[in-house]
């Protein structure tokens, strides 16, 4: 039997540019609606005068291995798959926003047609073996996806020595996504 997936992704942000390739071609992948995304990209100056360092993340749902949009939803619409993705059962989501609520990272919207939507980690390409939509057009590697079960990828090997953190782990919704600081960039 075939090993189970448990995906996540390595986030690269001394090599992010901004371009947000990542942001088009997620919309274009995801018939994402006019006005609304499912990742975005973030520009965020560090330090203090004149040491200062700035960081450029693509960022999206963090599929949470205890995410509390999955415990909050009241229909079980929202739900952790089988390859350690979040995801969103459009026919049983009623757009209560219970979960838009819940959501430290305001990683969800309600879609035009009533049922709340996020990245879905592009399970169907995923499903597919495929990488995900963003993964397949980030012109720096910076964005880098990864199967925690098979730890001997280089993405995980790319974390290693560098300063590495997720993002409000204080809240304990244990987040895949994992992000390598610019800080680690030569010179800051
Ligand atoms: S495509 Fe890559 S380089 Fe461009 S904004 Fe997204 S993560 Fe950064
Ligand atoms: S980032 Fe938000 S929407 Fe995504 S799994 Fe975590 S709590 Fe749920």
């Amino acid at each position: 039997m075939a090993k189970q997936k448990n995906y996540g992704m390595v986030i690269d942000t001394r090599v992010c540019v901004g371009c947000s390739a990542c942001v088009y071609a997620c919309k274009s992948e995801n018939s994402v609606p006019e006005g609304y995304c499912r990742d975005w990209v973030v520009q965020e100056t560090n330090g203090t005068y004149p040491k200062l360092s700035m960081e450029n993340r693509s960022e999206r749902c963090q599929h949470c291995e205890k995410a509390p949009c999955v415990t909050y939803c009241p229909t079980g619409a929202s739900h952790y798959a089988e390859d350690g993705t979040v995801q969103v059962n459009r026919s049983r989501c009623t757009g209560c926003k219970a979960c838009l609520a819940a959501c430290p990272y305001d990683a969800r919207f309600v879609h035009p047609e009533g049922y709340v939507d996020k990245c879905s980690l592009c399970k169907h390409r995923l499903d597919q073996g495929l990488e995900t939509a963003c993964v397949s057009v980030c012109p720096t590697k910076s964005l880098n996806l990864v199967d925690f079960n098979e730890p001997d990828q280089e993405a995980l090997a790319l974390m290693n020595g560098k300063e590495v953190y997720r993002q409000k782990e204080h809240a304990g919704t244990r987040p895949s996504l994992y992000w390598i600081s610019a800080r680690n960039k030569p010179g800051v």
